[in-house]
């Protein structure tokens, strides 16, 4: 089930965008676009592109489609690549936010029994209070402890008998790992760890499960697409479903920016359908990702797409060949005596030739280095040297872990 859209639907969003954000109704009435030039699903290529830039540059009150006076809330995201870019919301944002958020938190398998530990930032941050808001919302009990303090949250879980703990990658491992050292698993009750925000793979998922006894479910979002909780995996997780009914979702070429068949990895645009505040018209998220051609076995009738794998600014290019930190996390997944924590360098060596050497945790043994370097060629056509570090030395970040380090001069 490819995402499908209803030109109803998206008639009315280019509506309602148009006539209240000045902003807005100029760029695309420049773009001799308006309402009534949608007819089909096939107009919204007609519609011209929304970047990240461009949020950025615009005073966030001239690009609002409502007067400020219907402002709620705002949010803003962490500015890691750049200045800030603000979103805001209308009351009717926030509750679409917590039903998508709520559904999610179905999707993995949450109920009013549960008790939901918060480990992610509050604040300007969308994380903690979507996480938040949604618990409350299907009447389970949240435990906002936010980020950090490892103590106080092994303390917590411990006392109230946390189930599920929401948190970035890289927390929930740090934290698997201290209960496995200090051998804390027979006093928690976690069964779940709801996980976003941050790309992380398959050797990560696999050690934090089998350290805590736990089923990960992968949660999508961006802050300037509410924020998390616009999709989740299912028990099959095997993909993550979109709210479709919130926003349309497709996959471009980011070199063309032609719209890409399912399958084709490319990156996300999407294209809110009920956002009030901040509407998105065809945002190039700069995720990439694919659109699943087929339905689910799961039943649902959200459409799918692949887990994050990268993003286009985290892909790097060494000697021609395009990188991403995501393949070295594939090639981990299959050896349990290495990874999951690594580390892509790159450097420029003194000929002008660049080198890529991945540096690995792992339990050394005969063999190994070779046969990491060996499977890291095939599976990105490029030389990899492999530098084993010991389990544990890699630094681990209670927010997101940086894995590409690119030391070639500008
Ligand atoms: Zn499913």
């Amino acid at each position: 089930m490819t995402a499908t859209l209803d030109p109803t639907a998206l008639r009315t969003a280019v509506d309602r965008a148009m006539s209240g954000s000045a902003y807005l109704r100029e760029k695309l009435g420049a773009a001799g676009m308006g309402p009534d030039r949608i007819g089909e699903p096939e107009d919204l290529a007609q519609l011209p592109f929304t970047t990240k830039e461009e949020l950025r540059d615009t005073a966030p009150l001239d690009y609002a489609a409502v007067p400020a006076e219907r402002i709620v809330r705002v949010h803003s995201s962490s500015g890691t690549t750049g200045r800030r870019t603000i979103c805001a919301y209308t009351e009717r944002d926030l509750a679409d936010w917590a039903e998508m958020f709520a559904r999610c938190y179905r999707f993995a398998g949450l109920t009013a029994r549960d008790r939901v530990q918060i480990a992610v930032g509050y604040g300007l941050w969308t994380a903690g209070v979507g996480f938040q808001t949604a618990a409350e919302r299907i009447g389970a009990m949240a435990v906002p402890t936010g980020p950090g303090n490892t103590e106080m949250q092994l303390e917590m879980m411990r006392e109230l008998g946390t189930t599920a703990l929401c948190a970035t990658s890289s927390f929930a491992l740090l934290i698997a790992e201290l209960v496995d050292r200090r051998d804390l698993r027979p006093g928690l009750a976690l069964r779940t760890v709801v996980t976003g925000s941050e790309r992380w793979g398959e050797a990560m998922r696999a050690r934090i499960e089998s350290l805590l006894g736990v089923e990960t479910f992968d949660v999508y979002g961006l802050t300037e697409l509410w924020g998390p909780g616009t999709g989740i995996e299912c028990g099959h997780h095997d993909g993550i479903h979109v709210w479709d009914d919130y926003y349309h979702m497709e996959i471009v070429d980011p070199e063309t920016l032609e719209p890409l068949p399912p399958g084709a990895v490319g990156e996300i645009v999407v294209t809110t359908l009920t956002k009030e505040a901040t509407p998105l018209i065809r945002y190039r998220t700069r995720d990439l990702s694919y659109l699943y051609p087929d339905p689910c076995p799961c039943g649902s009738r959200y459409p799918r797409i692949g887990r994050i794998l990268g993003r286009s600014d985290d892909q790097i290019k060494v000697r021609g060949v395009a990188f991403l930190p995501m393949q070295v996390d594939t090639v981990l997944a299959d050896l349990p005596d290495a990874g999951p924590e690594f580390q892509a360098h790159v450097h420029r060596q003194a000929d002008g030739r660049d080198t890529l050497t991945v540096r690995v945790e792992a339990v050394d043994r005969p063999g190994l280095r070779e046969e990491l370097e060996h499977r890291l060629r095939a599976r990105t056509g490029l030389r990899i040297e492999v530098d084993l570090v010991a389990p544990g030395t890699l630094p681990r970040s209670e927010r997101k872990t940086r894995r590409v380090f690119d030391h070639r001069e500008p």
